[in-house]
């Protein structure tokens, strides 16, 4: 039973984190909708879902490249809502670029925000789920925490770090009912790579269905994204007692991606 549990999703005031909070939110959990900013338009998003699904939704700004602003994210979310039962770990960033020319700060960033705060938060919420007996570590990893591309040395770099640290947390969490697993999308239609399909078009002189599956899709074996809806789902049966005895694993959702 989900309901009137209280979840905190990383980075999600769009795309794969926003998907989550709302398929949380239908499901009746206090959500907190996260990311660094603090515009109007954030506060606005986490009025909407709770507007929709008459869930108690708010949004709390912390910068995840910052360890005391992951840790403060946890104890503002315990302060209000008196616990934090679920975690999401969502944000994330990329850069692309051959490792020579890589910038030291892009990989720096990369490793902030993609790995080491799912560190600081996990550190921060553990106790508190220690305290309730019951807790669910979501950590949204990669196709490319399992595999790699060129130009990604980062982006990969910390993917699979987070898949090494499901592991670990898994492992120190087993006899308690609290579990940590990684779900490693391919790619999810999102605001952001919606945005990138008019300038492929553009590029390859092709219409939306060829750049989608000639170019975009090309690893993707469905020749499909996934949604944001459907990783939502995910992390919401990952959250439910019926995932009790999935701990310290990957779950893919890539259209077959890795089984290639
Ligand atoms: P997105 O850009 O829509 O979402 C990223 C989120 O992270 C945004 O809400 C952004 O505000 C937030 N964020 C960035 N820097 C932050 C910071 N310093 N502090 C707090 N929040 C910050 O992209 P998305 O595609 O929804 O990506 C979400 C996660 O899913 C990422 O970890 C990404 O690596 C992973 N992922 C995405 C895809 C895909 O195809 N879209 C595939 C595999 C994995």
């Amino acid at each position: 039973m989900v309901s009137g549990k209280t979840a905190v999703a990383t980075g999600s005031n769009s795309g794969i984190g926003l998907g989550i909070a709302e398929e949380f939110a239908k499901a009746g959990m206090n959500v907190v909708i996260n990311s660094f900013s603090d515009r109007e338009e954030d506060h606005a998003i986490a009025k909407k879902v709770s507007d929709e699904t008459g869930a108690k939704v708010i949004y709390i700004k912390a910068d995840m490249s910052k360890g005391d602003e992951c840790a403060a994210l946890i104890e503002k979310t315990k302060e209000v809502f008196g616990s934090v039962d679920i975690l999401v770990n969502n944000a994330g960033i990329q850069y692309v670029g051959p490792v020579e020319e890589f910038p030291e700060e892009k990989w720096d960033a990369i490793i902030a925000i993609n790995l080491s705060s799912a560190f600081h938060t996990i550190k921060a919420a553990l106790p508190i789920m220690r305290e309730k007996g019951w807790g669910r570590i979501i950590n949204i990893a990669s196709a490319h925490g399992l595999t790699a591309s060129p130009y990604k040395s980062a982006y990969v770099a910390a993917k699979h770090g987070v898949v090494g640290l499901t592991k670990t947390i898994a492992l120190e969490t087993a006899e308690v009912d609290i579990t940590c697993n990684a779900i490693c999308p391919g790619y999810v239609m999102t605001p952001l790579v919606e945005s990138q399909i008019p300038e492929q078009m553009k590029a390859h002189n092709m219409n939306r269905e060829d750049v989608l599956r000639n170019v975009m899709l090309t690893r993707q074996p469905s020749r499909e994204m996934a949604t944001t809806e459907q990783l939502g789902g995910t992390a919401l049966f990952l959250a439910t007692d019926h995932a009790k005895q999935i701990t310290g694993t990957t779950i893919s959702v890539d259209g077959g991606w890795t089984a290639l």
